[in-house]
């Protein structure tokens, strides 16, 4: 196919840095030549996804295993390594330091002599604000978590570049974005921008549920995906998990726009049969893709989400507050208080809370049709199990 855009799915069932090393490069050296890619003084950046201080087994962050594998796979081949993400909220360097450490990313770079930078300085770029990391000075290798969101139904590569704006300019968008169809505007815009040369998405331990941060659920996939077109590779990833194109915001938006090609896409995965994962859990907001057309825009008036804090496991630590947009969140008698009339609902305090203390309130219309849907998918089980065992009575019998 003249056109092809690749993604290499790989079944890896560790985060084991030998295996992972072995099987990537030979996946780059077959599929995504370095040399295609990088010539000599090229400064590589790895640039996982590192929403907050988690454990890698919380699946929240990128494993540091994949960073540990892919840095030094460049090394080897003769270029300077750094590693940077822009978190939440407003993070200085005392944080970052603390960031890098809790996500497991400390040990590692120490190992290798990987740089760990931070996000102190920004560049605006066509009215973006972009650390000052992700300006074209480096070559940038996406290294997303594969995860569900609460606004975006899924993170992966294209929505991973949002961190590479700096800082609070990252809630700032979401007052000028505040929908999903029109936040996936400013990650199109983004990805024509920083233009990552390869995509490596983590979907070894992945997250389905209520993601992208503690709220979710980990849920093992056994998976690595990699292309030079984070578009593709996430298009790829609704294929693997028989995620439909409309209930994908970003993906549906891309196929509006024409930059995507059902014809253009070439899978090569050693993963065994598609879909991996037909159960895989998406966050409830998901729903408000699945409806059509014109109804859309009156029903999401009435299809509400908000947030919610949980009393018992608010710690009072102000992180929501200080990254919520609208300044909704104050803090009174030592708890956290959203003001719901500034609210725009864009989630961000959830994404925040290491603590998982901000719960997403569904209004009344939204609860009965969640009911209505795991009715219906429970229905359908219960007659695909009757029929499957008539089909082996009738087998039986003849
Ligand atoms: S809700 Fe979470 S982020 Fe907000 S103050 Fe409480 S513990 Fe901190
Ligand atoms: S309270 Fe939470 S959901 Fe509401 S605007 Fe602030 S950050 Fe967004």
């Amino acid at each position: 196919m003249p056109n092809a855009k690749k993604v290499v799915i790989l079944k890896i069932d560790d985060y084991d840095v030998a295996v992972l090393k072995a099987k990537i490069k030979a996946a780059i050296d077959k599929y995504f030549p370095l040399a295609n890619y990088f010539q000599a003084g090229d400064k590589v950046l790895l640039k996982p996804n590192l929403l907050m201080p988690a454990k890698p087994d919380d699946a929240v962050t990128t494993h540091p295993a994949i960073a540990e594998a892919v840095g030094s796979i460049f090394k080897d081949a003769g270029f300077p390594v750094v590693i940077a993400d822009s978190p939440g909220g407003f993070i200085d360097s005392q944080d970052m330091a603390y960031i890098y450490n809790e996500c497991g990313y400390g040990e590692p770079a120490k190992r290798y002599g990987f740089e760990l930078l931070n996000p102190e300085r920004s560049v605006l770029r066509e009215g973006i604000p972009l650390c000052w990391w992700a300006d074209g000075s480096f070559k940038i290798i996406n290294l997303p978590k594969l995860k569900t969101h609460e606004l975006t139904i899924l993170t992966l590569a294209v929505k991973n570049l949002y961190g590479c704006i700096s800082g609070l300019h990252k809630s700032q968008l979401h007052i000028n974005y505040p929908q999903p169809k029109n936040f996936v505007e400013i990650l199109l815009k983004l990805n024509g921008m920083v233009k990552p040369s390869l995509n490596i998405i983590d979907g070894i331990l992945a997250m389905e549920g209520a993601g992208p941060s503690k709220k979710g659920t980990p849920r093992k996939l056994n998976v690595i995906i990699l292309s030079d077109n984070a578009l593709y590779a996430d298009f790829a990833v609704g294929r693997l998990l028989n995620i439909k194109d409309d209930a994908h915001p970003l993906i549906k938006a891309a196929k509006e726009r024409g930059m995507l090609d059902e014809k253009e896409l070439e899978i090569i995965s050693d993963a065994g049969n598609f879909p991996l994962a037909r159960d895989f859990v998406l966050p409830s907001p998901s729903i408000l893709n699945n409806i059509p057309g014109g109804a859309v825009n009156i029903l999401k008036a009435i299809l509400k989400f908000y947030p919610r804090i949980n009393f018992e496991k608010c710690v009072s630590c102000g992180a929501c507050g200080t990254v919520c947009p609208k300044k909704a969140i104050t803090t009174i008698k030592g708890k956290a208080v959203i003001d719901y009339k500034e609210c725009i609902s864009c989630l961000c305090c959830a994404e925040m809370c290491r603590f998982a203390a901000i719960d997403l309130k569904k209004s009344f219309l939204v609860r009965i049709i969640l009911l209505l849907q795991m009715f219906s998918k429970s229905i359908v089980t219960g007659l695909a199990g009757l029929w499957r065992r008539k089909d082996a009575r009738d087998k039986i019998q003849k």
